[in-house]
This record gives structure tokens, sequence and C-alpha cells, in this order.
């Protein structure tokens, strides 16, 4: 995205890549604010999947179902990279597949050493992913706490439902997004939270529960950062001569591991920078429009993840209460669309958990949160697979 703007304004730009249109460990799924800002994702060369049914799977299995307001989408990682380096060479960047191995300061600027060749640079940009080391060398450098560890399989298949499911005092998740001729199942924690084996122990629960086999699914595991609410006071994303974009910069939503929206947003925020001729503007311009947002993020994923409420995790609530309650669904949608700033998120559940007392009656829901509601465990991929659920929900009269 910086090379793009970059050369399109006429400026030399080479973008080294040493996976050209590599399929990146990743879900793929973008966001309706994704779609918003770059309407090319939507186009048919993408070849993104739409999906218009979300499922939200609570520890033990509960379940609430989502006709999206928004549709979702889901791409392959390939295809999405190689259109994102035609962009920039069609721009005018020289695309170059080389691994830089080195760089250094020179006289000139930048010295870079590559796998292939040398070359010199006056502005460097950094855009090489999480598990790159090269950002070290530019600033403070990411402790093991500020990742999540992922692991998944590209399972072969067609699908029509994005699911996402939460556990029990686990900071983490498991997924499954549909793309056009496979799907993206995967689960990541936060490092520490457990060892692989464990990981992977429950992500084969899950797909077992699902009916996703993993016989002839390819596996993947990465990092993605999840920087922790102290680690973005002593980021450092930006300097004399050089600034870091996307997953260098740890730019990803703690919560729902979105990345490729604010790797494409940071890309482009710093073109806009250089061409201005302020680039030192650009860590500023990047907290306001969607760091500080990411950090109370952090913040918030600690919360969400730890607490309890009533003696459930709050993602059971959560989803019990959506289960029985416009407006909190209406507000799960909100943060499917990312419409819903975190910033004002806690006080929006206030207000939403008083309107849902009034909307489906305070008995119902006292006996929702003291345990004695239905149990809606799910059951499977079948067509029943969480529509007892929604199909409850109309019955909810208040009492
Ligand atoms: C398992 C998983 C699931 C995810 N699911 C989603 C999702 O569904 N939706 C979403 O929005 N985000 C998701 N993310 C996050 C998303 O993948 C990243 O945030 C996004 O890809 C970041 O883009 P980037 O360009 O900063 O880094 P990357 O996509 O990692 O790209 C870095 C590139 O740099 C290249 N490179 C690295 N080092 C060098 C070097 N030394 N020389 C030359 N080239 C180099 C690599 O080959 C790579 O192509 C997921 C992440 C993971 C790990």
């Amino acid at each position: 995205m910086v090379a793009e703007r970059l050369a399109r304004a006429g400026v030399c730009v080479r973008v080294f890549e040493e996976r050209l249109g590599w399929e990146k460990p990743c879900g793929g799924g973008l966001t309706p604010k994704a779609m918003r800002r770059y309407p090319f994702l939507l186009e048919a060369a993408i070849g993104a999947r739409r999906i218009d049914e979300a499922e939200f799977i609570a520890p033990r299995g509960e379940t609430v179902r989502l006709r999206l307001r928004r549709p979702l989408a889901v791409c392959s990682r390939s295809v999405l990279n190689r259109k994102l380096l035609e962009r920039a060479q069609q721009s005018g960047a020289k695309v170059v597949a080389d691994r830089i191995v080195r760089f250094e300061r020179s006289n000139q600027g930048w010295a870079l050493t590559g796998r292939e060749r040398d070359y010199t640079a006056d502005y460097l940009v950094l855009a090489a992913g999480a598990r790159s080391r090269m950002r070290a060398a530019l600033g403070p450098d990411f402790a093991p706490k500020d990742f999540m560890l992922t692991f998944g399989y590209l399972v072969p298949g067609a699908e029509e439902v994005l699911r996402l499911k939460f556990f029990e005092g686990f900071e983490g998740y498991a997924w499954a997004f549909p793309r056009a001729d496979h799907l993206s199942v995967g689960i990541c924690a936060k490092v520490g939270e457990e060892r692989m084996a464990e990981l992977q122990t429950r992500l084969h629960e899950f797909m077992e529960r699902l009916g996703y086999p993993q016989r002839g699914a390819e596996v993947f595991a990465h990092l993605l950062p999840a920087p922790s609410a102290s680690a973005w006071s002593s980021q450092r994303i930006a300097g004399k001569g050089w600034a870091l974009v996307g997953d260098a910069a740890g730019f990803v939503d703690p919560l729902t591991g979105e990345g490729i929206y604010y790797a494409m947003r940071s890309g482009e925020l710093l073109g806009e920078c250089l061409l201005e001729g302020a680039p030192a503007s650009y860590p500023e311009r990047a907290w306001q429009e969607f760091g500080s947002e990411l950090a109370h993020g952090a913040r918030l994923a600690n919360l969400y993840y730890h607490s309890d409420m009533l003696g459930k995790t709050l993602s059971t609530r959560m989803i019990q209460i959506c289960r029985r309650s416009e407006r909190f669904r209406d507000l799960l949608q909100d943060l499917v669309d990312g419409t819903q700033p975190y910033s004002r998120l806690v006080g929006r559940l206030y207000r939403e958990l008083g309107g849902a007392l009034v909307e489906v009656g305070a008995r119902s829901l006292t006996r929702l949160l003291s345990g004695h509601g239905p149990d809606q465990r799910h059951r499977g991929m079948g067509p029943d697979a969480g529509h007892r659920g929604r199909g409850s929900l109309g019955t909810l009269a208040p009492q």
C-alpha cells in the first residue's frame, strides 16, 4: 500500500518480498470496515467468499447465530498478496524477489544486504510481519507476551457460516472461516497461555465436533502480534529515515486478530505522511486514527478473557444474552462491522445490559444468569446447527 501510494506520486520505490504471493498463514477474514475503505477487495479477481452468517460458540457449547447486517468476506492470502504487489507494480514500484538479511545506516541513507545482491535506499519501511527479527534493529522489540500463537489447517470443503469458539480461562479462540473452496480453521492463544500440543488438542476437539476433517488439510502455524496495553507506551514505529507498518508495528486488533485492514491502512497513512513531507507525523496520525483504539482493545482483551460474570465467563454471558436480546445482537453486529469503538464499549455494555433486562424481562434474565436457562449445546454442522437458539429468540416476549 505504501509503495503503491508513493510510486503513483512518482517516487522511486522498491518492494522486497522473499515469497511472492504466498499463502500466508491467516484466516483471510475481511471486515466491512476493510471493504468500505478498500472496495477493490470486492473485485472478482480477489475471489473473496461472501459470508452472511456468523456463529459464536460459548465454552460449554451454547451458540448464537447472527444474520450479518453487513457481510464479511474471506479471501485467500496468496490471491490478496499477489493483488497488492500487482497494484504497487502497476503504480510504478519495482517488486524485487529477494530476502533482505540485514540493513545498516550508510552515508546516503541505508545499505541493505539481500540474499541475491545489495541495495541502497534513502528511506526504509519495514513491513516484514510479526516474526521479523529486524524490527529489533530499529526500536524496542515486543516481549513474548505481546504475541499470540496460532495453529491451524486449510481444510478442503465448503461451508456457509463463519464460526468462532471461546474457551474457559483461556485468552484466545478457535475459528472456522469458509473460503471459496476450502476453510481456514485454526486457534490462537496468547503466548505462554498453553503449549502447542494443548492448543492442538483444543483445535482438534473443535474440528471433530463440527465435522471438519484433518485428513488432506494443509497445516500452518504463525505468530500474531497482540501488544499488551503497556507495550503501546514503549512502542516506537518511526524514526529518522525509517518506519514500521502492519504487523511489524503491532497493528492488530487484540480482541479479534484483525490485521489486514490495519496493515493496509498504516501503509497508506505512511505514504500520505511521506508525500506531505511530514514523516514525523505518522506515529501521531496512526495513534489518533486507530492506535488508541487498539490499545483500548488490549485492555479489554484482558478483561474479556479473564473475567467472570455471575460465575460464568464473559463470552458465555454475552452469548446467552445475545440469544435473547435484540439490543445485544445489535452491539455484536456493530463490533463485527467495526463501528463500535472499544473506548466506548464498556459504557455501552452497561447500557445495553439495562436495556436487555427490560427487553427480555427481568425474571427471564435473572433465571438465565443464575444458570437455569436452557442448555443450547452446539450440535454440529447439520441443518439444525445453532438454529434452536435463533428459533427461540422470537418467543422471548417479556414475562
Ligand atoms: C493464523 C492467523 C490468522 C489471521 N486471520 C486474520 C483474519 O482473518 N483477518 C485479518 O484481518 N487478519 C488476520 N490475521 C492477521 C494478518 O494476517 C496480519 O495482520 C497481516 O497479514 C499483516 O500484514 P503485514 O503485511 O504487516 O505482514 P505479513 O502479511 O506477515 O507480510 C510480511 C511479508 O514480508 C515478507 N518478508 C518478511 N521478511 C522479509 C525479508 N527479510 N525480506 C523480504 N521479505 C520479507 C514475508 O514473506 C511476507 O510476505 C491473521 C494472522 C494469523 C497468524
